[in-house]
């Protein structure tokens, strides 16, 4: 490890990677800190990539040389092609992905692409001398100098996560929490607000009842996320998805025990990002509403696992297993893992820039969930936009905004540095 890069980024997810691999094109020298080489490019949630407007964003992504619309395609094991009956305007892409394959094809694209460094550690504290970053320091004492810093730290800072009355410090389900960059944020002064996310419970897909669902296969008329990208896949060899929907006897098992629900037992502060409602919301906030569409999506070529998307939550892991057992299809089904909420510090957007480099520190650049975003592609757009612009406030030259009217990237950037996330 050197002792000194021009641009060090400090997280390894969709926003980390996008980056790193942006600013490494401008022949600067970059350092990628991440907990671990294993988890970059991880995906948090669901094993899917586009869909409604996020499509748009990877396509974005895609024109502008990023990673995640070729590991998409890279990992994909289904297309489909949303709003079909609707005019091209709002059609999108979205494609479910084997998330082993996908991490996996993250960093094959670094590895072979790149001279991106990988550090393997966690960034403790951002080192400032007369108001200017000169580098980071990481929880084992060792520091790396950089002109610029780009921070990607996605849910960890100071990330508790929450099921039913289990509470733990954790960025991710097995991943522990970052708790000193936050400090070291506060310390220079910036507004730290407390934001919250969650996730389905995993089930084990031999134990679904297929006659009780329904098949959604996937489609041959598709365009693959990235240019580079020759083969599409023909139908009979993706991989299905199915769906099923709650019962009233679903919503009446969270009804009965909404006060055991981190989210709504009190436990949790934090606000939540505008997108993924729990199921105990939509419960609550749509009370007739007779069902809910929950979709079973595979997590993989050699994984038995699904992810039953729509039925995120924060109930006891006990409730979690009745609740599912209340949907046609998952009468006897076993969970694997447990839903969950997290909840974790958000940096207020309006404290950036539309170059998104922090309006009271020059060349600190911050970019996806840290901004209080939600999804890979978001993450993934911030992630290319802030590596640009760190190297090219490295290199001396104009920084690049993304205008509201030309890209929804840009949409995005505005609305977030404009108005804020809360
Ligand atoms: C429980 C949960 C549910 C979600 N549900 C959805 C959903 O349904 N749909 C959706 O689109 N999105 C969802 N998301 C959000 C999506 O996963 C994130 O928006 C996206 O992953 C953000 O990307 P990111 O790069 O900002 O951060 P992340 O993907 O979180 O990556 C951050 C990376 O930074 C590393 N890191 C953090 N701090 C440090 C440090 N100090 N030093 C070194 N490394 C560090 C972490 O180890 C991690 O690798 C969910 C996320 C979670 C956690």
């Amino acid at each position: 490890m050197r002792d000194f890069y021009d641009i060090v980024v400090v997280g390894g997810g969709h926003s980390g990677v996008e980056a790193a691999f942006s600013a490494h094109k401008f022949g600067l020298s970059v350092a990628l800190v991440s907990k671990s080489k294993k988890s970059l490019g991880r995906m948090s949630c669901n094993p899917s990539i586009g869909g409604l407007a996020k499509s748009r964003v990877v396509r974005e992504v895609d024109a502008l040389g990023g990673v995640l619309p070729r590991a998409a395609d890279m990992s994909a094991t289904q297309y489909r092609v949303l709003n079909r009956r609707k005019g091209p305007a709002v059609q999108s892409t979205r494609a479910q992905c084997d998330r082993k394959k996908y991490e996996l094809s993250v960093q094959k694209i670094l590895d072979e692409n790149s001279n991106v460094a990988i550090i393997e550690g966690s960034a403790s504290e951002l080192i400032i001398e007369d108001g200017k970053i000169v580098g980071v320091v990481l929880s084992s004492g060792e520091r790396i100098g950089a002109e610029a810093v780009v921070l990607a730290t996605g849910t960890f800072l100071g990330g508790k996560i929450f099921i039913g009355d289990v509470e733990y410090p954790g960025g991710r389900i097995d991943e522990n929490a970052e708790t000193g960059l936050s400090e070291s944020l506060k310390k220079m002064g910036l507004k730290i607000l407390r934001f919250k996310t969650g996730t389905p419970p995993r089930i084990d897909g031999r134990t679904i009842n297929y006659d009780n669902v329904r098949i959604q296969p996937g489609e041959e008329d598709y365009v693959p996320f990235s240019f580079d990208t020759m083969r599409k896949i023909p139908v009979d060899e993706q991989v299905p998805c199915y769906i099923t929907y709650t019962t009233e006897r679903t919503h009446r098992i969270i009804e009965k025990n909404l006060l055991k629900s981190a989210l709504y037992g009190g436990k949790i502060v934090g606000i939540g990002p505008r997108y993924c409602p729990s199921i105990e919301v939509k419960v609550e906030k749509f009370p007739h509403h007779p069902r809910h569409i929950v979709f079973l999506e595979p997590e993989g070529i050699d994984t038995d696992e699904f992810y039953p998307n729509g039925v995120s939550n924060s109930l006891p892991e006990e409730v979690q297993l009745e609740m599912l057992r209340s949907i046609p299809g998952l009468e006897d089904v076993e969970m694997t893992k447990p839903g969950y909420a997290v909840e974790y510090d958000v940096v207020e957007p309006t404290q950036v820039l539309p170059t998104l480099e922090l309006r009271d520190y020059k060349k600190i650049f911050l970019a996806g969930q840290i901004l209080g975003t939600s999804g890979y592609e978001e993450a993934a757009g911030l992630g290319l936009l802030a590596g640009t612009n760190a190297a090219l406030s490295v290199l001396g030259k104009d920084m690049i905004t993304l205008p509201r009217y030309a890209s929804y990237t840009g949409v995005m950037v505005d609305d977030l540095v404009f108005r804020g996330a809360d």
